[in-house]
């Protein structure tokens, strides 16, 4: 019998309840036997009736001695049934249960687990818990119970029950397909023995044991798939792009500043992939503000002058823009054209572009997601740069690749990513890092203020303005609705611009206005033709003005640690010294958390790391949005440990055996797994 029959012809289950089961993710029979408890309840020990104590949870084995029915009042009627054991006797009450009448006969035998009352002398449990005894073995009570995640419609009885029914009926069928050593090595319980025993263990170690088999599976299964991708990944061609001394001297020398040694070990790294005639899959990492820009720009440069086309694409149109402004003029001294490809492209220019493209006559390509629009085509595309990854779907990325034959592929990011996320998500890319900010960059003082202090706050942005400097003020998040979170920040422009720094010149920026009239905007700001820039999150990505110095966030409670960070990163990008306010009326405690963590730390590995545990990995990145399948028992935070065991044992099982001809199972398990369809697309 197959384990992916739906969960509906599960025994117990039948459609309606499989629609519920659907939505805690469980499909199939399958899922439903890897439906891990979200916690347990130990209700193990029996308590004697005369032992039990006040406002504790209990259980007890007892056997009734009488069951009453009271009327209280029209709508309430307690069952009050008495109960007792060797040791003394309690009273059990329940609320409007008029049935269990007819089930607690004089006589039987019973569990009970619930809050305990001594009152005048007198033991009661209310409401509690009960399974009759009738065999030896109880799901309910008297054992370490699981406690499942439930929906409306599902009762953690019913869930237990069908479980239970379940692991009897059909654990059978599960096989084994974890490698003999691997098992004995870390003396993980086989399959059979995990799957029951993260339901119904038998006591705490055989809970931890049987969890970690099962963590370590998932993480296995999943660096499986991600090494053997990368292995058939290494194995793509690509041309050679030959980067003479010549070539990068005269790159270099074009450059306005040094580069920094991250940077240029991250050229060398670059350099030695294109040399290498297999395709570059390359992720660069590296905290705002880091200068992966320059890095991007080298990359296109040394494909198009090795006669190659060379993209980049940027997730908003301001930061495509920037590029342009940036990276053409630098390629154009070097006499490399670029064009720039935004959804706001005026039809005439865009069939320009179209043909220039396919024709191979536009040798560097900036733009936005109008890249992979299903009529751009290219000649010969070669070198791909998406720039702020997390900002873009799997499936995005994927079609930009898909332009070129077998391009040199890299991806940016400014999301500092823990280790363990990395080798998660990213495993199959090499990984470069600009852990070096510019020389003389100084870090941004950053502080909190109520709202009381607004005044003193603006006093500083005077201060720092009437000396030339330029600065951010960004509007409250709102995230339900852009609509609303434009007029926010139109009126807040307006009280700016009359009522607060009538002296000053206040620029108005959100995610509602036109390309055109955003580009203008931040082209006046970058001129310094606007002194105060008014502006919802859409600066967040990428955008450079080192002349702005002082940033204040309104309601910074309303941001997540990583966007502030973002944020945080548009200002200290000079060398002049820098502030960013955070002005908040510290509303929760994890918005207390949150701010100090700001104000204590620049580092973004280290805020990553806090916000990957304050908020979970679910959220980091958007990864749940990204569509990333979900670990069923692992959690990568907590699991770690099991985490790097996998990628080890993973590796070591492929150098022995790279196409698994010895482990049929374990291949099954891992062409059935999500995280293959996840992957094979991005
Ligand atoms: P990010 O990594 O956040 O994309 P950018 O590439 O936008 O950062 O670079 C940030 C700023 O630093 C830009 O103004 C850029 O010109 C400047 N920059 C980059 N590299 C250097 C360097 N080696 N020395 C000085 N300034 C640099
Ligand atoms: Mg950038």
């Amino acid at each position: 019998m197959s384990l992916d029959i739906p969960v509906q012809y599960v025994k117990g289950v039948g459609p309606k309840r499989a629609t519920l089961f659907g939505r805690l993710g469980v499909e199939t029979l399958r899922d439903l036997l890897y439906f891990a408890p979200k916690r347990y309840e130990d209700r193990s020990n029996l308590s004697p009736i005369n032992s039990l104590e006040s406002d504790t949870y209990q259980t007890v084995f007892c056997q009734v001695v009488d069951v009453k029915e009271e009327r209280v009042r029209k709508n309430l009627t307690l069952i009050k049934a008495r109960v007792r054991d060797d040791t003394g006797e309690a009273i059990a009450i329940w609320f409007n249960q008029t049935y269990l009448k007819n089930i607690l006969k004089r006589g039987v035998k019973l569990y009970l687990y619930g809050n305990i009352s001594r009152k005048y002398g007198r033991i009661e449990i209310q409401n509690p818990d009960y399974e009759i005894a009738d065999g030896d073995e109880t799901i309910h009570t008297g054992r370490i119970i699981p406690v499942y995640s439930l929906t409306e419609g599902l009762s953690e009885k019913i869930v237990r029950n069908i479980i239970w029914n379940t692991l009897n009926n059909y654990l059978e069928e599960l096989e084994e397909f974890l490698p003999e050593e691997i098992l004995e090595k870390y003396g993980f319980p086989d399959i059979k023995r995990a799957i029951w025993g993260i339901h119904f263990p038998d006591d705490e170690v055989t809970l931890r044991k049987s969890r970690e088999r099962l963590t370590f599976e998932e993480f296995f299964i999943l660096q499986l798939i991600i090494l053997r991708r990368r292995m058939s990944l290494l194995k793509e061609y690509a041309p050679v792009i030959k980067v003479s001394r010549n070539l990068e001297k005269r790159f270099l020398e074009s450059l306005p500043f040094e580069l920094t040694n991250a940077q240029k070990r991250v050229i060398e790294d670059i350099k030695r992939d294109l040399a290498s005639g297999k395709s570059m899959q390359r992720l660069l990492q590296g905290d705002v503000g880091s200068g992966k820009t320059v890095v991007a720009a080298f990359f296109l440069y040394a494909v198009a002058s090795n006669g190659y086309q060379g993209a980049i694409m940027a997730p908003t149109e301001i930061l495509a823009q920037q590029h342009y402004d940036r990276i053409g003029p630098l390629l154009s001294n070097l006499g490399i054209e670029s064009a720039l490809l935004i959804g706001s492209t005026k039809e005439k220019e865009r069939e320009e572009i179209k043909l220039g493209l396919s024709q191979g006559k536009i040798p560097v390509i900036i733009g936005t997601h109008a890249l992979i629009q299903e009529d751009i085509e290219f000649k010969n595309l070669v070198g791909i740069v998406i720039d702020e990854q997390h900002r873009f779907g799997v499936m995005q990325r994927m079609a930009l690749r898909n332009k070129g034959a077998s391009p040199h592929f890299l991806v940016m990011s400014a999301t500092p990513i823990p280790r363990t996320l990395a080798l998660t998500l990213y495993g199959d890319l090499d990984i470069s890092v600009i852990d070096e900010l510019p020389r003389g960059r100084l870090p941004v003082a950053t502080y909190w203020a109520s709202g009381e202090q607004r005044a003193q706050v603006y006093n500083m942005v005077r201060k720092l303005v009437k000396n030339g400097q330029q600065a951010y003020i960004v509007c409250p998040l709102i995230e339900e609705s852009d609509k609303l979170e434009a007029e926010s920040a139109v009126k807040l422009a307006k009280e700016m611009q009359e009522e607060v720094f009538p002296e000053f010149r206040v620029g108005l920026l959100h995610g509602k206005m036109g390309i055109n009239e955003k580009e203008e905007v931040m082209n006046r700001f970058r001129n310094g033709d606007i002194d105060i820039l008014v502006s919802t999150t859409v600066i967040e990505v990428g955008v450079d003005v080192p002349n702005a110095t002082i940033m204040v966030i309104e309601n910074a409670e309303r941001f997540g640690l990583s966007q502030l960070h973002q944020l945080r990163g548009r200002v200290g990008r000079g060398s002049l010294k820098s502030y960013c306010i955070l002005i908040s009326d510290l509303t929760s405690e994890d918005a207390r958390e949150r701010i100090k963590i700001m104000t204590r730390t620049q580092n973004g590995f280290e805020i990553a790391e806090a916000d990957l545990s304050l908020r979970g990995p679910g959220e980091l990145n958007g990864i749940r949005q990204h569509g990333i399948p979900e670990f069923k028992v692992g959690n990568i935070i907590r699991d770690t440990r099991i985490l790097e065991l996998a990628r080890e044992e993973a590796i070591l099982l492929l150098k022995k055996d790279p196409e698994l001809s010895s482990f049929e199972r374990l291949k099954e398990m891992i062409e059935n797994s999500p995280f293959t369809e996840f992957l094979s697309t991005g």
